[in-house]
């Protein structure tokens, strides 16, 4: 008997709706860009079994929809933040590698243009240390920097 099957049985399509909405939850819940190995690590806390194919997947498809808007960081896979968010900029941690939003501007911006030119976009990137990798950083001696890096 020839079946027509779908490829897609009801219940593969209940657990990916339910992939997508844990993954957008981890967006909504962390308002700050995520690399997708974060929100696998965050999703899995919900959702044990969740892989990375499947972060990549919804990642993909969020932002073809418009859903979510990617970050790039010159060296690093690229970060992932909702989209229409109000005009800030981001910090990057050396540290511990996670993105932060900053509210605001810099007025100064501006001033630093050519009255001819005109400008259409920026992006500000600020690297540095955010607040629990500088205090780690201070109660540790120097010598306690050797500590080999994880990858
Ligand atoms: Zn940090
Ligand atoms: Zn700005």
């Amino acid at each position: 008997m020839p079946s027509s099957a779908p490829s897609k049985s009801p219940q593969t399509f209940h657990r990916n709706t339910q992939q997508r909405r844990q993954i957008r939850d981890v967006f909504e819940r962390n308002d700050r860009p995520l690399a997708a190995d974060e929100v696998l690590q965050l999703a899995q806390q919900k959702m044990a079994g969740l892989g990375i194919a499947t972060v990549y997947r919804t990642i993909k498809a969020l932002t073809g929809e418009g859903w979510l808007v990617s970050v790039e960081v010159p060296g690093e896979p690229p970060r992932y933040e909702i989209r229409g968010k109000v005009h800030h900029h981001h910090f990057h941690c050396l540290k511990c590698r996670r993105m932060f939003e900053l509210e605001g501007c810099l007025e100064q911006l501006g001033k630093m243009i050519p009255p001819s030119f005109r400008v259409v976009d920026h992006v500000v990137l600020i690297y540095g240390l955010c607040s629990s990798c500088a205090r780690a950083g201070k109660t540790r001696s120097v010598r306690g920097k050797r500590k080999a890096p994880k990858s």
